[in-house]
């Protein structure tokens, strides 16, 4: 069987080998929407050497004539706004107010930042005195493998693709199985905006047999992932064999701090966003929230009053707020997290069951669901669910608060609600988290990098340290005087 969606290797849109498909499925409604190319390791060797093949010329061009490319793209990418985010929407329940407003604008900008940073990398000179001068460059790594997630499916992509590529790499890409249509796209659009064959790789598949020779593969000199704490282990593993490094963006168990001169009505909107945007499938939603002894009923109630305000139901109306989760076996997974929350004596203030209404009685949806006076050692407060469920849990001191939120596997961001900002700076210094925000929750933008600690990998996205990431630096070292003077100088008389 065919398919109307086609990899990208070496500039041409391709079926597999073998021609077999992977079903995506709408989880609004259980209905198969595409098939895609259903690969293997065979067109990871060739996408890999397509890349390893384009990679020198790519990285001749100047950073202006990658830009111009950019630019089209996010031409190209604004003319499809209305369509991709449907489809976006439709592969993975996101609500269409999100892939519309969030998605599909940052998919367009990231690449025009991207175009604008990237021409503005700079090294550095070193003061190594008189007789010499140092300086250091940075300079492409080669081919590099992404290997991408479905919650921002597209968003996620081009927040490699774009550093990526901007600073003289090659790339294959990997996208996840359940969501990979977007980016299947954009490889048509990047034929259209002029990339060069072979700059851009794009191959479906699964994790387990094409992420994994992927990441094995001798032409990858990187792999840059972003998904789940327990893949991305998976992945250093596999990588360490040939010492290749993995830059890892991985899961959160995030805490929303709420102190006693909390600002209460910002705070508790603050909180329905933080926990519930995406149906809480971001690596930085609030999961946990600790709040002070003093303001905990008040929080506690408000919090479930303004979540009931959500509405749940079919992705595509623009007035959802919250839609499907992604797929099916992850719709059982945040249930049986539920059932166990229920039973290790949880207090379940809000849903815990199925929603059950027109809209939603075929589709994979889990109704926003608040655990009130958990304990934090439980698992429901140190355990990544990925879904609208969230828990509470006292504090008496900000000391206490601290603790509870470093006392985690994960290391992701946290936030504070406070007007003694202060005290909030001093608490932003003792979290143990790669991104604090006061007075905030859920704020990530180009210009700030993102990414985390401990088990929530130690890479950063966005902002202009990204093509860090996807760069080596090399030292020069240039002799002034002819004479190096070295203690065997004048060893040939
Ligand atoms: P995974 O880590 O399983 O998948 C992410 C990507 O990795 C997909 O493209 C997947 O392919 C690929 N992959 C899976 N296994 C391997 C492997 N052995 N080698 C190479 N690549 C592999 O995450 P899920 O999408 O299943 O989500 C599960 C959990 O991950 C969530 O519940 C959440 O905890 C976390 N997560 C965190 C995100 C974040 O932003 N930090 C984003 C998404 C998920 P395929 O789809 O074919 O399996």
């Amino acid at each position: 069987m065919g398919s109307e969606y086609r990899v990208l290797i070496n500039g041409e849109l391709c079926e597999s080998a073998t021609r077999e498909t992977m079903d995506v499925v709408n989880p609004a409604n259980g209905k198969v929407i595409a098939a895609v190319p259903k690969c293997s390791s065979l067109e990871i060797d060739r996408a890999a050497e397509a890349a390893w093949k384009a990679a020198p010329e790519w990285a001749e061009k100047s950073p202006t004539e990658r830009a111009a490319i950019f630019f089209k793209l996010a031409e190209l990418l604004r003319a499809h706004r209305d369509e991709w985010a449907k489809l976006e929407t439709m592969q993975y329940g996101g609500p269409i107010f999100k892939t519309y407003n969030f998605d599909m604008r940052f998919d367009a900008e990231h690449f025009e930042f991207m175009a604008g940073v990237g021409r503005a990398v700079t090294g550095k000179t070193l003061p190594v005195g008189p007789q010499a001068m140092s300086m250091t460059i940075r300079q492409p790594l080669g081919v590099v493998g992404l290997i991408t997630p479905w919650n921002f499916p597209l968003v996620t992509a081009i927040s490699k693709i774009t550093p990526c590529l901007m600073m003289g790499n090659t790339a294959v890409v990997k996208p996840p199985s359940c969501a990979p249509l977007t980016v299947l796209k954009l490889g048509e659009l990047a034929i259209e905006a002029g990339v060069p064959a072979g700059v851009l790789n794009i191959v479906t598949g699964p994790g387990s047999s094409v992420g994994e020779a992927l990441v094995k593969h001798p032409y990858v000199a990187k792999i840059n992932f972003t998904g789940d704490s327990e893949t991305g282990k998976r992945i250093l593993a596999l990588a360490s064999a040939a010492v290749k490094p993995v830059a890892c963006e991985l899961g959160g168990k995030n805490a929303f701090i709420v102190l006693p001169d909390a600002d209460m009505k910002a705070t508790v909107e603050g909180a329905v966003w933080g926990g519930f945007f995406n149906s809480g499938q971001n690596c930085g939603a609030s999961s946990r929230y600790l709040v002070h002894e003093s303001v905990y009923d008040e929080f506690a109630a408000k919090f479930v009053a303004a979540t009931k305000l959500l509405r749940v139901g079919d992705p595509l109306n623009p007035s959802t707020q919250i839609g499907p989760v992604a797929y099916k076996g992850h719709r059982d997974n945040i249930e049986r997290f539920v059932e166990r929350a229920k039973r290790s004596g949880a207090k379940l203030l809000l849903g815990g069951e199925r929603p059950n209404t027109p809209e939603t009685k075929d589709g994979f949806f889990v109704a926003p669901t608040i655990f009130g006076d958990c304990d934090p050692k439980s698992e429901i407060m140190q355990e990544e669910v990925f879904g609208p469920v969230v828990a509470l849990a006292r504090f008496k001191t900000p000391d206490e608060a601290v603790a509870i939120a470093n006392d985690s596997r994960f290391g992701l961001c946290a936030s504070i609600w406070t007007k003694d900002i202060r005290q909030g700076l001093v608490m932003t210094k003792q979290l143990n988290v790669g991104t604090v925000w006061l007075n905030q929750h859920l704020s990530i933008v180009f210009e700030c990098p993102w990414g985390g600690c401990k088990e929530s990998g130690h890479s950063k996205e966005n902002s202009i340290m990204v093509l860090d990431e996807y760069s080596m630096m090399k030292n020069v070292w240039i002799d002034l005087v002819g004479t190096p003077a070295t203690p065997w100088q004048g060893i040939l008389g």
